[in-house]
């Protein structure tokens, strides 16, 4: 079962610090929420665990099972198993989206043990239809020309092939409507088990109607400020986050 554990995390983007103290510890089988207002750094922690270079860990630890996640390169951080669903996905000209998952997917497996081409396709066939993707899509350049939900979808797809330990989602329901953001659900919950820990940051309480946290963390000013069950998400909704604000002290 996967564990991932993040220990009081600083990280500075060009020189400012962003995250001040983040813990965090997300178990195989556990759906977290992270929701807070818009530029509290909810992305830049996604980020920070992906290892993307211009983000400076200054202090803390994470580490997944045990083993130091900061030392290892970007593409180790895959193949151990973190998957990131990107809140602004990037185009790529040139590689179609059918190519680049089946690299990853072989990246991750290692060499000797790829997956057949036959196996790949019939994978790649049935997740797309749960996500009620054209066929088409697979042939397409990565994410070039895709719409906002279609981009979405995408990543979920991704996530899906991948079969990920801890995924992370980056608002993957902005954007959506109420039917694609049902169908970016049914994918996150069938990939659910003792397997994988999932990390949904959001905005809205909406798509945790439809993909169910265990735990709910309320991010203001870079760091978890407080934390308890689905029902501290409901209040959210239903009162915004000045509550939170009075309550701790905290002036913006
Ligand atoms: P959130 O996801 O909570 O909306 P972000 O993590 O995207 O917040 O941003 C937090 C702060 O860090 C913002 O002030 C933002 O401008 C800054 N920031 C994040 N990423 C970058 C970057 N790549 N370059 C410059 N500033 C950044
Ligand atoms: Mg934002
Ligand atoms: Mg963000």
């Amino acid at each position: 079962v996967p564990k991932l554990k993040i220990e009081n995390l600083h990280v500075n983007v060009e020189g400012k610090e962003i995250l001040k103290g983040v813990n965090l510890e997300i178990n195989g089988g556990e759906v977290h929420a992270i929701m807070g207002p818009n530029g509290t750094g909810k992305s830049t922690l996604a980020s920070a665990l992906m290892g993307h270079p211009k983000y400076e860990v200054t202090s803390g630890s994470v580490t997944l099972d045990g083993e130091d996640v900061l030392e290892m390169e970007v593409d180790e951080r895959a193949r151990k198993g973190l998957f990131l669903a990107m809140q602004y996905p990037s185009e790529i000209s040139g590689v179609t989206n059918s190519d680049f998952l089946r690299t990853a997917i072989n990246a991750k497996r290692g060499e000797g043990n790829e997956i057949s081409l036959m196996k790949f396709i019939r994978k790649m066939d049935e997740k797309m239809a749960m996500l009620n993707m054209d066929e088409s899509f697979a042939h397409r350049y990565l994410n070039e020309g895709f719409s906002g939900g279609e981009k979405k979808r995408n990543e979920i797809l991704q996530m899906m092939m991948l079969e990920p330990r801890i995924a992370i989602l980056d608002e993957i329901d902005s954007g959506l409507d109420i039917d694609a953001l049902k169908v970016v659900a049914k994918g996150v919950n069938s990939m659910l088990g003792p397997n994988l820990g999932v990390l949904i940051i959001t905005h809205y309480q909406r798509l945790l109607n439809y993909i169910k946290p265990d735990f709910v963390h309320v991010f203001m000013q870079g760091r978890i400020v407080k934390s308890g069950g689905p029902e501290l998400a409901e209040r959210l909704e239903a009162e915004g986050y000045d509550w939170i604000k009075e309550e701790l002290g905290i002036e913006d």
